[in-house]
């Protein structure tokens, strides 16, 4: 059996682990290698690599920190199919899904490759006579990202290449589903030229986690995953005086009015409700139908969902895979059990799918529940795989209500030709992110990615310019160089802009 190890101080390292966890490949159901499972003392360790890699790398200059990032940006460009291959065959997805991944997570590499901008302070010249000010922003130390499993390589390259751009050393603690793809990235950088100890990756699970967050040299931690953690991770840190950005999980409604394009909305319901087997925390899993639309939007989605082929991730014909564990498929069919049997109906049935020559796989098949209302387990839980919910509302201001009374906040879309309706829904709805007639509004590198509400905890998103603000603190410096012939006498009163 393979085993997956840790990454420490530029090198692999199974450190002094012993517990284990199986890696899956979800789409045969075997059990393919086995990942350590770090316990506090290797945490410690690797973090005291990264604390000694700390003082030389933040004093790093910027142009030596802005090579690295562009020989990094080649080096995952150059081994994406690589890394693609790695996600699919432990997270499911399709390769066509996982490259896309991996470039949404180089984006973020290119954008922090601009950081001697994104670094530049302030400068007020004569703010009082001879006196001037300035800003500058300093690198926090030692910060950690603890990530999900579905997407284990863009989630991770949201945090650490804006971290270690800005001079921070990283410790980070991928998800134990599909670990290899952060182990992958370690070795790009090791190629690219990073000093050892600056990137570092400890597998694990709760004990790992709970060792970042009461580790007094950890300053800050990123963690994207589900809303129960979330709220525990952003509680554990914060008690110890850490910074903390805490993104949970979603509930993402998109909404359909009688003037939509009815085949535009139903096709890309489909692909934001299906794609990835639903398990994207921006994935459509609640339609909701405004007015007439309906029964028509319903027979739409329903004959294009029934269409969706679903196999092996690593099959080229396939549109969507399977799920990531055994648990999570038992999980999901359980959830459409409960919406059946509290009165919703299953119009597309996924539940009892099974994929030839794939007997084993986790595969559960697009599914869609219609006369699903608010109090339903389908609509109060989050499921996480292959599932529509389609709800109706009377309008526009009924649906926005719907949305604003769920507790998360993360992703929403509206499908209409009306520029009224859409002004009127982005401005109602307590949502971060916002899509009219795009279904996964994620923002691009440049711009923060963030929910409300349930959704995150903590008060910065991650990446674009809130994510260099998470990585740095500000200084401002006031300063006087008086002539030495005629000096300016101090004063007892506060000093006033003379
Ligand atoms: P998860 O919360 O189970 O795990 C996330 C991370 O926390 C993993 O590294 C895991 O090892 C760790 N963890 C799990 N249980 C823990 C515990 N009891 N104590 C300490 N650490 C623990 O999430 P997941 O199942 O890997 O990912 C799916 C979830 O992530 C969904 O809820 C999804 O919506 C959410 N998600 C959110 C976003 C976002 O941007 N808001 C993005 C991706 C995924």
């Amino acid at each position: 059996m393979r085993t997956i190890e840790h990454w420490i101080g530029g090198t692999r390292s199974s450190a002094g682990s012993s517990r284990t966890s199986p890696v899956w490949n979800p789409a045969t159901g075997e059990e393919q290698a086995e990942v350590l499972l770090a316990s506090a003392a290797d945490v410690d360790h690797a973090i005291a690599v990264a604390r000694g890699a700390f003082d030389t790398w933040s004093q790093s200059s910027l142009s030596a920190r802005t090579k690295i990032l562009f020989r990094f940006q080649h080096l995952v460009e150059a081994n994406l199919d690589r890394l693609a291959e790695a996600i699919t065959d432990e997270h499911g997805k399709v390769l066509s899904d996982a490259r896309g991944e991996v470039q949404r997570g180089l984006e973020v590499v290119e954008f922090a490759c601009g950081i001697p901008q994104l670094l530049k302070g302030d400068y007020s010249d004569q703010v009082s006579t001879g006196v001037d000010v300035f800003s500058f922003r300093e690198p926090l130390g030692v910060v950690a990202g603890i990530t999900p499993f579905n997407f284990p390589a863009m989630v991770p390259m949201w945090m650490f290449p804006v971290a270690i751009a800005c001079g921070n050393t990283f410790v980070l603690k991928p998800s134990e589903r599909d670990p290899s793809a952060s182990v992958l990235l370690a070795e790009l950088w090791a190629e690219a030229g990073l000093p050892e100890g600056v990137f570092n990756v400890v597998h694990g699970d709760k004990e790992a986690v709970d060792a970042i967050l009461d580790h007094p040299d950890v300053a800050a931690v990123s963690f994207v995953g589900s809303t129960p953690i979330a709220r525990y991770i952003h509680q554990r840190a914060t008690e110890n005086g850490k910074r903390v950005q805490a993104l949970g999980g979603a509930k993402n409604h998109a909404i359909v009015l009688p003037d939509a394009d009815l085949d535009f909305a139903s096709d890309h319901l489909v692909a934001a409700a299906f794609g990835s087997a639903g398990e994207r925390c921006m994935a459509i899993s609640a339609a909701v139908a405004v007015g007439r639309t309906g029964d028509a939007l319903v027979e739409a989605v329903n004959a294009k969902a029934r269409a969706v082929v679903v196999g092996s991730g690593r099959d080229a014909a396939s549109e969507m895979g399977p799920v990531v564990t055994p648990a999570a498929r038992e999980r999901i069919v359980g959830l459409i059990d409960a919406g059946e049997r509290q009165g919703g109906r299953v119009t597309v049935d996924g539940r009892r799918l099974v994929v030839p020559g794939h007997e084993d796989g986790f595969f559960v098949g697009p599914t869609v529940i219609d006369g699903v209302t608010p109090q339903m387990d389908c609509y109060t839980e989050e499921i996480f795989g292959p599932v529509l919910s389609v709800l109706r509302s009377d309008d526009v201001d009924e649906a926005i209500a719907l949305i604003n009374a769920n507790p998360y906040g993360n992703g929403t879309a509206i499908f209409t030709s009306s520029g009224e309706a859409a002004r009127r829904f982005q401005r109602g709805v307590k949502v971060g992110m916002i899509g009219v007639n795009v279904p996964v509004p994620v923002p691009m590198a440049y711009y923060s990615f963030g929910g409300w509400k349930d959704s995150l905890f903590g008060d910065k998103h991650v990446h674009g310019p809130e994510g260099v603000s998470f990585y740095t603190r500000a200084k401002v410096v006031t300063s006087r160089w008086p002539h030495v012939e005629n000096p300016i006498g101090a004063s007892f009163h506060f000093p006033t802009n003379a």
